[in-house]
């Protein structure tokens, strides 16, 4: 039996378990194959791997934050996963440094967009329990919210103050997509477009964007994810086998940020070794 979940958080983004602690769930829950990917950062990689049981897999990558056409004549955020990537690659080192900083403070803008309409949080109640190095999110803007009795969950606080759509919401300046999957192939890692059509996130892409990126090097697409529903996971599932991009199927586990519990969602065997056969520039790890 194999359960590979290719889509996992850690306290080094916006997860809520360290990586000791989320490759310990993993294990639990039955895992065989996990990939951490935190956003827009390598850090936790090889606190993962310091402690990998036997029988579990690592597969080391990063979600990056992203900027995509929409296929309409706009743009949208998106998000693109890599894995395998060597992480010391100039390009990718640089722009995860650029993005964690821009990141910082994009979440001091909505902070003030908030304080401004009464909403009186402190930008230091955000930032202050973060260790160093941690890729700030707007989990953390929501836990911030939540211990000021604000709202009652990180789940309401989206819902309310922190969605893509509201007025408080800051964009941030994110990779062009086309640039992120070049450099992801550059540095030998295997690029995956994330949740694609996650509609309930706000405006997605029209399918033609992941035409023009399959040209670009784009080598798979995430299609079972908890946001997808289950019309547009068969879009995804047919444009995939026309493509020739690798299927995933993923958790995108945040700890107790989200509701999903890990490995919720799962990848097939044959698409994960169609994704290790594609990776050249960091080793998948055993315990
Ligand atoms: P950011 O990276 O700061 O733009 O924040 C986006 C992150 O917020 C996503 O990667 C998710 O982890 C998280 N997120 C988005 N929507 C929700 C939600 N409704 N509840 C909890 N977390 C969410
Ligand atoms: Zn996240
Ligand atoms: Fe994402
Ligand atoms: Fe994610």
């Amino acid at each position: 039996m194999t359960r590979i979940d290719l889509h996992t958080h850690s306290t080094v983004s916006d997860g809520t378990e360290t990586p000791e602690e989320l490759v310990a769930t993993a294990a639990a829950a039955g895992v065989t194959t996990l990939a951490l990917t935190d956003h827009d950062t390598t850090g936790g990689w090889d606190r993962a791997a310091a402690v990998l049981p036997a029988g579990l897999q690592l597969i080391r990558g990063a979600e990056f934050s992203c900027v995509s056409p929409d296929g309409r004549g706009g743009t949208v955020p998106v998000h693109l996963l890599g894995y395998l990537f060597d992480p010391a690659h100039p390009a990718i080192v640089d722009e995860q440094v650029r993005l964690r900083d821009e990141r910082s403070q994009r979440l001091v803008k909505m902070v003030a967009n908030l304080a401004a309409d009464g909403y009186p949080i402190d930008p230091d109640t955000v930032f202050a329990d973060l260790p160093a190095g941690t890729t700030p999110g707007r989990p953390h803007l929501g836990q911030a919210l939540v211990r000021a009795g604000i709202v009652g969950s990180v789940n309401e606080a989206f819902a309310e103050l922190l969605h893509n759509d509201s007025k408080y919401y800051v964009e941030k300046a994110d990779t062009p997509v086309e640039t992120a999957v070049r450099m992801v192939r550059d540095a030998g890692g295997v690029p995956v477009f994330a949740h694609a059509l996650a509609r309930k996130r706000g405006r997605v892409i029209e399918t033609s964007v992941l035409v023009d990126l399959t040209k670009e090097g784009l080598g798979g697409v995430e299609v079972d994810h908890p946001d997808h529903s289950p019309e547009d996971r068969a879009t995804l599932r047919g444009l995939a086998g026309d493509l020739g991009l690798v299927v995933t199927g993923s958790s995108d586990y945040h700890g107790s940020n989200k509701t999903t519990r890990i490995a919720a969602e799962t990848t097939a065997p044959d698409a994960l070794e169609a994704l290790l056969a594609q990776a050249s520039g960091a080793e998948p790890l055993t315990g």
